[in-house]
C-alpha cells in the first residue's frame, strides 16, 4: 500500500505524451489530464505505449500516443516496477512539421547547414530505433540533463567546471549522427517546460571545405550570426551539430603544409573562435561526430566533457536491430505473422537466449532461434548495413509472395554471408 512507501523510494519515470498535429489543447491541461489518468491506473510500468482509455474523451481527441520511458533505469535484475513505486513525470509535446530549412552553398548543390525546430516529425522514433547495449543512450541523456541543470542553477563555472560539448566517435555507419539528432530531440521533449523553443542546426564540416573556400568564410559568419540570435533568447535551447569534425583538423593541417588555400585555415579558425564564444552561452549544446577513432587534434574537441566511442553493434544490439526490422515487416504485412501466436511481439534478446533450450515445436521459438542465428551471421556489420539487410534479403527472395518469416530469415543469412564476403 502506498502509505508504507517513503517518498524518496519513488522512482521518477518519464511519460512522453505526443499531441495530435491538429490538437490546439493547452499543454498544461493535457498534462493534468494525463496525470489524473495515471493516478487511476494500477498496472506495472514498462517501456512502451500506454493506450488512451476510450472514456477519456479529452485525451482521445487530443493525444496521438502516450509512451513510458526509461523504466529499466529503476529496475534491478528484471524486476517489475509497480505503479505505487513510480512517480510519473509527464512531458507533453507536439511535433513540428515544418521540415528543415536549408542553406545552400553557391555551387547550388551541397547544403552547408540545416536547421530544424524540435521536436521534429523527421526525428520521431529515432531514439528508440538506435540500439546500443552499454547504456550509452542513458549516459548521454543524463550528462546533458546535468549540464542543463548546472546552468539553470547558475553554478559558478570557476568553482565547478563543466561544458556542453559532446563528441561521438567511431567507425562510419554506427549511428553517431542519428544519435546526436535523436538526443537533441529527446532533450527538447524532456526540457520543454524550461525551454519552449528548441532548435537544431546541423553543420556539415566537410561541405564547408569541399570547394568554396572563399564562400565558406561568409557562410560560417552567417551561420554563427544566426545561432547567436537564437541563443540570445534565454528560453531557446539550441543544439549545434557539427558532423565529421575531423575535416576541420584535416583542413587546418593541409593549410599549414601549404597544400590547401590559406583561406581554409581562416575558415577553421573562424569556426573555432565562434564555437569558443558559443560555449559560454548557457542554452547551447554542441554535438560533434567524428569517424576517426584515434585522437583528433582540435582545440574544442579536447575540451569535450563527454567523448563516447560508438562501435559496431554487438550481438545483443544486432539481434535487437534485426528484431525491430522483422517486426516492421510483419506489421506491414510484407511477412506473414506467426500462425500459432496472436501476439506478434518477438522476444527481446534476454528472453531469446532463454528460449534457446526450448523445444522447436512452436513456430515462435523456431523464429527466434533463426533470428539469433542471423544476428550471429552479421558479425562486423555496421548498424547502417544491418538496417539495409532485410531489404536486400527481400529482393533476393526467389518468390516474393512467399512471406514466411523463417524462410525469409534463411535468405537473410545467405545475404549477410554474401555481403560480408564483399566487405
Ligand atoms: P554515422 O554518423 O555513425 O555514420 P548514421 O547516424 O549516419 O551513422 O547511421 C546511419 C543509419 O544506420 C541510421 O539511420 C540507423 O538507421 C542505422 N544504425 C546505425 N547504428 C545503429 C544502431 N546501433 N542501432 C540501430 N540503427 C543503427
Amino acid at each position: 500500500p502506498p502509505s508504507l512507501i517513503l517518498p524518496q523510494e519513488k522512482f521518477l519515470v518519464p511519460v512522453e505524451v505526443c499531441l495530435k498535429p491538429s490538437s490546439t489543447a493547452r499543454i498544461d491541461d493535457v498534462r493534468s489530464a494525463v496525470e489524473r489518468m495515471l493516478e487511476k491506473r494500477s498496472l506495472s510500468y514498462n517501456d512502451g505505449p500506454i493506450p488512451v482509455p476510450p472514456d477519456e474523451i479529452f485525451l482521445a481527441d487530443n493525444v496521438q500516443r502516450i509512451c513510458v520511458c526509461d523504466t529499466d533505469e529503476g529496475m534491478h535484475n528484471d524486476n517489475v516496477l509497480l505503479f505505487w513505486q513510480v512517480k510519473p513525470v509527464v512531458h507533453v509535446y507536439q511535433l513540428s512539421e515544418e521540415g528543415p530549412s536549408e542553406e545552400i552553398s553557391s555551387d547550388g548543390q551541397t547544403s552547408t547547414f540545416n536547421e530544424w525546430t524540435l521536436p521534429a516529425k523527421e526525428f520521431d522514433g529515432m531514439w528508440e530505433s538506435l540500439m546500443y547495449e552499454s547504456g550509452l543512450k542513458q549516459r548521454l541523456l543524463r550528462y546533458a540533463a546535468s549540464a542543463l541543470l548546472f546552468t539553470e542553477k547558475c553554478v559558478d563555472p570557476f568553482l565547478v567546471s563543466w561544458n556542453r560539448i559532446i563528441l561521438l566517435h567511431g567507425p562510419p555507419g554506427t549511428g553517431k549522427t542519428s544519435l546526436c539528432k535523436a538526443l537533441a530531440q529527446k532533450l527538447s521533449i524532456r526540457f520543454n517546460s524550461r525551454y519552449p523553443l528548441c532548435q537544431l542546426v546541423e553543420v556539415n564540416a566537410h561541405s564547408l571545405f569541399s570547394k568554396w573556400f572563399s564562400e565558406s568564410g561568409k557562410l560560417v559568419a552567417k551561420l554563427f550570426q544566426k545561432i547567436q540570435e537564437m541563443v540570445e533568447e534565454e528560453s531557446n535551447l539550441v543544439f549545434v551539430l557539427i558532423d565529421e569534425v575531423e575535416s576541420l583538423a584535416a583542413a587546418r593541417k593541409a593549410a599549414l603544409s601549404g597544400s590547401e588555400p590559406s583561406d581554409s585555415i581562416r575558415v577553421v579558425n573562424a569556426l573555432l573562435t565562434q564555437m569558443d564564444k558559443l560555449k559560454s552561452s548557457p542554452n547551447v549544446i554542441i554535438l560533434t561526430t567524428s569517424n576517426i577513432t584515434a585522437a583528433i587534434d582540435i582545440a574544442f574537441v579536447d575540451r569535450a566533457d563527454i567523448k563516447a566511442y560508438v562501435g559496431p553493434p554487438t550481438l545483443h544490439a544486432r539481434y535487437e536491430i534485426l528484431r525491430s526490422c522483422l517486426q516492421e515487416l510483419m506489421r506491414t504485412g510484407i511477412l506473414s505473422s506467426l500462425q500459432d501466436c496472436t501476439d506478434v511481439t518477438l522476444p527481446n534478446y534476454a528472453r531469446a537466449k532463454e528460449w534457446l533450450n526450448a523445444p522447436d515445436s512452436h513456430e515462435a521459438v523456431l523464429l527466434c532461434k533463426k533470428l539469433l542465428e542471423s544476428a550471429e551471421a552479421c558479425e562486423g556489420m555496421s548498424g547502417r548495413t544491418l538496417r539495409k539487410l532485410p531489404f536486400l534479403a527481400h529482393a533476393n527472395l526467389t518468390n516474393h509472395f512467399d512471406c514466411d518469416p523463417i524462410k525469409f530469415l534463411c535468405t537473410m543469412i545467405e545475404t549477410a554471408k554474401r555481403e560480408r564476403s564483399e566487405l
